[in-house]
């Protein structure tokens, strides 16, 4: 058996970053930004008023200036103040030359085309500074998964179409005689098909484009043809059929169809077996069938390949770290991928922990990931978890 460390670095030696594209900025939320961009112009483009109220050249309390134009959004005043002088100004508008700060309205009586400062003047200056929020030439770094927060921050740098990574294709195939879709109705010995479900929407969240292949039987013919639809795909996914029993024909198949195949025995909890490879122009991975195993190898394997193919850093899935809210018993020789509830007590595993509940993994909001043959654990006890 190897590690699951070990098992990340073979699927990570097969995945590599895909192509570069460009879209336009409405459709670069959460795509993964490919090189870096630099700022088009400074922002603000000129010093500009913080506040509604008056340019001056020096606010002196009881002192009386006399008017002598607007500065407002989009429409600069077109000259200098100079002392004795203010500028009416309202936010957003360009200070005029010699204006030194902003005395709020609230701080001036006005009295036609005179204002006389107030005596308990607020100090601040209300100028935003040339070029405060960015310069020309500042750079929003790749790779980033890029967030509404920079959408916003790439328009106003003038950048109306960013390069990202192409999204992955993934074919996604459910293999097993007592598999039916959702809505069909299930023969007597027959079972609905949920792994493909749950990562396709997986796969979704994480900048994929999952395409759902038919079932495949558990023959020889019925495989074959399932696989040569994933044709075109960069990554194919199989549930199921992966073990050593009779009917898991999945690596044999494979095998058949040229595939490179490298089958590990992962030492974690859920989800043994593991199979990767190289089926013609496309990656393949091959998931064990129990919904939480594919479902919990989705989070610990799929993932961190969907990143590195999106040219995120090669890395496992990131963890976080909390207290224990109930002790748990000591761990095998397994990495085990507990179900587990985070609240605002801590952590707590759920007693029942069998692969094949997706109730109790529906339940879980985090995966408490226990080292292998590590020790039991007391309430209170810090411990790795991953945020579902
Ligand atoms: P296998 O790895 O094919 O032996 O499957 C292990 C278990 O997972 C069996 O109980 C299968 O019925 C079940 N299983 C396999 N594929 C799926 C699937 N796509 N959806 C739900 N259950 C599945
Ligand atoms: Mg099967």
């Amino acid at each position: 058996m190897i590690t699951v460390a070990e098992a990340l670095d073979h699927l990570f030696a097969l995945a590599a970053p895909l192509e570069v594209e460009r879209v336009p900025l409405l459709d670069a939320e959460g795509r993964v930004l490919a090189e870096p961009v630099a700022a088009r112009r400074d922002q603000p483009p000129f010093p500009a008023s913080a506040m509604d109220g008056y340019a001056v050249v020096e606010a002196i309390p009881g002192a009386t200036l006399t008017v002598i134009g607007e500065s407002a959004a989009g429409h600069g005043f077109d000259g200098a103040v100079s002392a004795g002088q203010a500028v009416r100004i309202f936010t957003g508008a360009p200070v005029p030359p010699g204006a030194a700060r902003i005395v709020i309205q609230e701080d001036v009586t006005r009295d036609g085309d005179r204002i006389t400062i107030g005596t308990n003047l607020d100090e601040n200056a209300y100028i935003r500074s040339a070029g405060t929020d960015f310069r020309s030439g500042d750079r929003v770094e790749a790779p980033r998964r890029l967030t509404p927060q920079d959408i916003a921050l790439l328009a106003s740098m003038n950048i109306p179409e960013v390069p990202v990574r192409r999204r992955p294709v993934v074919a996604l195939i459910s293999t097993g005689d007592e598999l039916v879709m959702p809505g069909e109705e299930p023969g007597r010995d027959q079972i609905i098909a949920s792994n493909t479900f749950g990562l396709h929407a997986l796969l979704r969240q994480l900048g994929a484009k999952p395409r759902l292949l038919p079932i495949a039987h558990d023959n020889v013919a019925s495989l074959e043809t399932v696989l040569g639809l994933a044709e075109g795909a960069d990554l194919v996914i199989t549930i199921g059929g992966a073990s050593v029993g009779d009917h898991d024909l999945v690596a044999q198949v494979a095998a058949g169809m040229g595939m490179e195949r490298a089958f590990h025995k992962v030492a974690m909890r859920p989800g043994k077996p593991l199979m990767s490879g190289q089926l013609g122009g496309a990656m393949m991975i091959g998931l064990p069938g129990n919904p939480v195993s594919a479902m919990v190898c989705g989070h610990v394997f799929v993932a961190p390949v969907i990143r590195a193919m999106l040219g995120l850093p090669k890395a496992p899935t990131p963890r976080s770290r909390a207290p224990l809210a109930a002790p748990l018993g000591a761990n095998g020789p397994r990495e085990h991928y507990m179900r587990a509830r985070l609240d605002a007590s801590g952590l707590t595993a759920f007693e029942r922990q069998d692969s094949s509940l997706l109730s109790v993994l529906g339940a879980a909001n985090a995966l408490i990931v226990r080292p292998v043959s590590d020790g039991a654990r007391a309430a209170g006890d810090i411990v790795d978890y991953i945020a579902l």
